[in-house]
């Protein structure tokens, strides 16, 4: 079943005069990430040409994706704008909670227990606003995105940063915070730097044991983790076209480790044979009517120099399997030269676990090819050295390859099957180890691999390979080993040798499932009650922030002066945190408990001027908010960069924060809070910072007259009673002051929607 058609046909029928206006504002052939982009912006057809890497555009995606661990506030979030639906479709996946232990039909019970309420919160919020709900053990968010709802030439964004993997089929799909999703749920705009556009020029054709995820594993080791920050990668060449859909995927899907924005294939054969195989056929003819919007124009493919900001070229023909890692998944090693890389910096070469599968490599065509692999260690006699398990991306690609016996191969080579959902990829994973300190190595199939990321242990050295690869590994047990050239001693005592792996695109059979795990939202959700225990300590319903008094805001306590660095994990920290991400008052504990108190040098001790001592950050903010008091916090450069996450502006509006005052903003920081209705303001002289004491009570004046454009007065009362004044700059437009006074963007959506409704 084809879901959305409605809105996919409603993309397309306005695709060429969207593209045709661009490329006349623009006065130049376009790449497809350009026609896909001003295909989507808000205001419609393009009258002006944005500048890449500069202008801040407001796009209207099409659809929006959400996995269990982020979606929980932003739809607590969602749920404040006084919406009866969602404004675009938008899904809910529940992966990333389930912990691997034991296997799959254990892990998927025990999870139920124990995240029974978010599950039930997010089924019965999906069920009420019109969201589709992917039950626990349906599969991951991209895998199953890519398997339903990608369509080529179309826009999403989705809560988890490897959103892009549905690039795969043609798509811009890219990973943002809660507040983003928030946005687009409200049917608000969202907003996004024009990305630059960077070129991959895929020559020749991949055969033996190179597959697509060697593709991204060298582009990796090019660009680095940061070389594709605030680009989209566009794919293209014969090399492209001679890959399948679901490779597609994985390249862009690791493309988020080189940081970029996304990454996007042009529409082919592959993403035509894919999209049928997924019972889609309506979506390809669609697709086939705008084919010529679909791929960049013919002069960008006849000199793509002059057209991407910059421009890679890789032959696949001499593409070697590749190795990435450890800690980093740009150390990108070819295979040829990996068992000396290991030896050359001690790295533990014994290798105790090799794990395959996650959304960035569980298609099927991944499955028969790593299953090829292990069907050898059975018939060659081959005992598999290390522990091996694999994590099927969805309940589709789970029942499709235990019907075809491969589920079966696995075990018969001692393969552990794991739940359809993160598991090990997220750190989910109970691993079992004898001794924690000692340095060891495993391999995946994944797509990070930092420190820690799997199993939580610093001393683990992970890599990542393709899934035959990792496969071939987990038989040898060594990391010196190259099963490209290398022979393995079997239990007769003989030499044998890999044979090349063989796999299988789509499965001849076609794909087969008998519970995908979906469930429909409510035609009518408005008698439908969302389910939240009021003595949870994971989720809390929100209360709307206070609208603005309408006075200037005057007495305010400073509640932090933070020196130095100060990003979104100093404001709200991750780690145990994550698990009160929806329980606003919980995870306020973490406010700003990572800042450095320019005061004394310390985080998380700040003076209270109400106890007259010293005290953690949360607690001095909240007997200010108990008496009545509103707080300010002064920042440093670049005051919350990092992660997008919400919370990091939640917490201080929650907690009784008036305004930010810093030397600079990282941009969507700076917008996170305007949406939560509180002021984000910059020293218009930065030297002021200086004036500010530790115990000083601060007003801010202007606000009757909010204007864009004209700067406010902030005035210090010192503790000796001398005062200080000095001016703050802002960057608010009409519409954001209006957020500013109705308390906080939802707010005003909310009131705007009662407004409509009562005619
Ligand atoms: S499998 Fe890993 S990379 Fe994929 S969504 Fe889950 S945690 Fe993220």
């Amino acid at each position: 079943m084809a879901f959305d058609l409605g809105m996919i046909k409603a993309v397309y029928a306005g695709m060429a005069e969207r593209v045709n206006a661009a490329r006349n504002a623009v006065g130049r052939p376009l790449t497809l990430t350009e026609k896909i982009l001003y295909a989507h912006l808000f205001d419609g057809n393009a009258t002006q040409s944005f500048e890449r890497g500069k202008t801040y555009v407001d796009f209207a995606p099409d659809r929006v994706a959400m996995q269990d661990a982020t979606a929980q506030m932003a739809l607590l979030q969602f749920m404040q704008a006084g919406k009866p639906q969602v404004a675009v479709p938008s899904t809910v996946h529940c992966d990333h909670l389930i912990q691997a232990r034991v296997g799959a039909d254990q892990d998927l019970q025990d999870a139920y227990t124990e995240n029974k309420e978010v599950y039930d919160f997010l089924a019965s919020v999906s069920n009420k606003y019109g969201i589709g709900f992917w039950k626990p053990g349906a599969g991951i968010i991209h895998q199953v995105v890519l398997e339903n709802y990608a369509f080529p030439g179309g826009m999403m964004i989705g809560t988890d940063s490897h959103t892009p993997n549905a690039g795969g089929l043609g798509m811009v799909a890219i990973g943002v915070g809660g507040a983003d999703a928030v946005d687009v749920m409200s049917g608000m705009a969202w907003e996004l730097k024009f990305p630059k556009v960077i070129g991959v020029k895929l020559t020749g054709k991949m055969s033996g044991w190179t597959s697509p995820k060697d593709v991204i594993l060298k582009v990796a080791g090019i660009l680095t983790v940061k070389g594709g920050t605030g680009a989209i990668v566009e794919y293209f060449g014969d090399g492209a076209e001679s890959m399948s859909c679901t490779g597609k995927g994985t390249i862009c899907n690791m493309g988020a480790e080189i940081g970029a924005t996304t990454s996007v294939f042009s529409y082919d054969d592959s993403m035509r044979a894919y999209l049928r195989a997924t019972n889609r056929e309506e979506v390809v003819e669609m697709a086939d009517e705008v084919a010529a919007y679909l791929r960049a124009d013919d002069e960008v493919y006849a000199n793509p120099a002059a057209f991407y900001d910059q421009l890679i070229e890789i032959d696949l023909s001499t593409l070697e399997p590749h190795v990435n890692g450890p800690f980093t998944p740009d150390a990108a090693w070819p295979i040829s030269q990996f068992a000396a890389v290991v030896k050359e910096h001690n790295w533990p070469s014994k290798l105790e676990v090799g794990l395959i599968g996650s959304c960035t490599n569980s298609s099927y065509e991944d499955l028969t090819r790593s299953a090829s692999i292990a069907e050898q260690a059975v018939s060659k006699k081959l005992v598999a050295q290390a522990e091996f398990t694999i994590t099927p991306g969805s309940e589709l690609v789970r029942f499709t390859t235990a019907r075809d016996g491969l589920l079966d191969t696995f075990a018969q080579m001692g393969g552990v099957v794991l739940a359809n959902a993160c598991g090990p990829c997220i750190g989910q994973w109970a691993r079992h180890t004898d001794d924690p300190t000692r340095k060891n190595s495993i391999i995946t199939s994944f797509n990070r691999n930092f420190a820690k990321r799997n199993d939580g242990n610093p001393n683990t050295h992970a890599f990542v390979a393709s899934p035959e690869i990792v496969t071939a590994f987990a038989i040898a047990g060594d990391l010196t080993f190259n099963p490209l050239v290398d022979k393995l001693i079997n239990t007769d005592g003989e030499e044998v040798m890999l044979d090349e792996p063989r796999g299988i695109e789509l499965p001849p059979q076609g794909f087969a499932v008998e519970d995908a795990g979906y469930v429909a939202p409510a035609e009518d959700g408005s008698s439908v009650e969302v389910v939240v225990d009021p003595k949870s300590d994971r989720l809390q319903l929100l209360e709307g922030f206070k609208p603005w008094e309408g006075t200037d805001l005057k007495g305010l306590k400073l509640l932090i002066k933070a020196q130095g660095k100060c990003t979104t994990d100093h404001i709200s920290m991750a780690g145990p945190w994550l698990k009160y991400r929806g329980h606003l008052d919980n995870i306020s504990n973490n406010m700003l408990i990572g800042a450095i108190n320019a005061f004394n040098g310390e985080a998380n001790k700040v003076y209270n001027d109400m106890t007259r001592g010293y005290d953690t950050v949360p607690a001095t903010a909240r007997t200010y908010k108990a008496a009545g008091i509103g707080t300010v916090v002064v920042g440093d450069e670049n005051y919350g960069e990092g992660s997008s996450r919400e919370h990091a502006a939640m917490e201080p509006r929650h907690l009784g924060v008036r305004a930010v005052i810093v030397k600079s903003f990282a941009r969507i920081h700076e917008t996170n809070l305007k949406k939560q209705g509180m002021l984000g303001l910059t020293f218009a002289n930065k030297a002021d910072y200086d004036l500010i004491e530790e115990n000083d009570t601060i007003d801010i004046l202007g606000l009757e007259n909010f204007t864009p454009g004209v700067p406010l007065k902030v005035v210090l009362t010192h503790k000796d009673g001398s005062q200080d004044a000095f001016m703050v700059n802002h960057t608010y437009n009409e519409g954001q002051i209006e957020w500013f006074k109705a308390g906080s963007a939802l707010n005003l959506i909310r009131l705007q929607q009662k407004q409509s409704a009562n005619g």
